[in-house]
């Protein structure tokens, strides 16, 4: 009989309201299951597991991903896949650092999570929960038909390094705007299977050092000097830099200087772009070349969860300098593609 893990983490989909305060607060996950009286019609096995305490993921942190990366490796042969129900807001950073500590997943790992309490009417926790405990059973020939990170929500299933959190108010919470999905719901299941990564052969190893001190420099018109040199001077060994269009940037002598200043200091400058859709492409304008030429490293098509989480990923491995950079340019877990065209 296939076995699924429920790990719950928080979010919306557990929450109701705390009469005292009036906002939205956590609740104990054994008035999730009862919410849910469906789960116990479907023909797997599936055990619970609650963090405690559990968390509105505003509240997660790095070393929170590392405790939840331990408890699926903990249990990876017991279970044929897992779900992790987490709150919407930092869904898409958790899963972007799960898809890289996760090395050699070969097993389904749906995240997923709602906008409305699983206990309203109008409530979107059902569906998401119930399709999602479907991904991660689903099979082909005996093997997970969906062996990767992801994130279930609103009747698509994307990759979970490829997804940022959209929307606060629709129940599409989420988009993937620069790769498919990997499934829709409708009336049928449908897997696009030529979108997902298979992984045979592959073992489990979890990556446990995460190195969070990284910064983040985001452009706009009529950044002063201070701000920039401010940023670069902090001391962090990456900095993720939020660039215009294709990777574009000033080319004001001062802004270069200090961007070239902090290279030669051994830092590590990550450019990615500010568009959601599209690509970096360092050297297309005028105004990317000199990035390309000091030693800016490529995000490509990465969003900025993405980018962070893998930086953090790398330097928890203790990889610097020039190692560091051919990691982030490299495509480790589907959360980048570097081919023009093929959006
Ligand atoms: N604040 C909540 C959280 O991220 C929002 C949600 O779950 O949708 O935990």
């Amino acid at each position: 009989m296939t076995k699924i893990l429920i790990i719950y983490t928080g979010g919306t989909i557990g929450m109701m309201n705390d009469t005292t305060t009036g906002g939205l607060r956590p609740f104990n996950f054994s008035q999730i299951v009862e919410n849910v009286p469906e789960l116990k019609r479907l023909d797997y096995e599936i055990t619970v597991v609650s963090f405690d305490p559990i968390i509105d993921s505003s509240n997660m942190e790095p070393a929170i991903w590392v405790q939840l990366a331990k408890q699926i490796g903990d249990h990876y042969n017991e279970y044929d896949g897992f779900v992790i129900l987490h709150g919407t807001d930092t869904m898409a950073y958790t899963a972007s650092a799960l898809s890289f500590m996760l090395e050699g997943l070969n097993k389904p790992v749906v995240f997923t999570g709602s906008q409305l309490p699983i206990g309203e009417i109008r409530t979107d926790a059902r569906e998401n929960l119930i399709t999602a405990l479907e991904i991660a059973s689903a099979k082909k020939d005996g093997k997970a038909r969906v062996p990767e990170v992801s994130i279930y929500f609103d009747f698509q299933l994307f990759r979970g390094n490829r997804t940022f959190k959209y929307s606060s108010y629709k129940f599409e919470a989420f988009r993937s705007p620069n790769y498919p999905p990997l499934a829709e719901a409708g009336v049928h299941l449908r897997f696009n299977d030529n979108n997902i990564r298979p992984c045979p052969n592959c073992s489990l190893h979890v990556q446990t050092e995460i190195n969070p001190s990284i910064a983040v420099l985001k452009l706009y018109p009529g950044i002063q000097p201070r701000t920039v040199e401010a940023m670069l001077d902090v001391d962090v060994a990456a900095i993720v830099m939020e660039t215009f269009g294709s990777g574009n940037a000033p080319t004001n002598g001062w802004f270069l200087r200090a961007l070239r200043r902090a290279i030669d200091d051994g830092k590590t400058i990550l450019n990615i772009s500010q568009c959601p859709v599209g690509s970096v492409e360092l050297g297309r304008y005028d105004t990317s070349r000199a990035l390309k030429e000091m030693g800016v490293a490529s995000g490509y098509d990465m969003t900025f969860e993405a980018a962070a989480a893998k930086l953090m990923y790398g330097m928890g491995k203790g990889l610097r300098g020039r190692r560091l950079e051919l990691l982030l340019e490299d495509d480790i877990a589907g959360e980048l593609t570097k081919e023009k065209g093929t959006r």
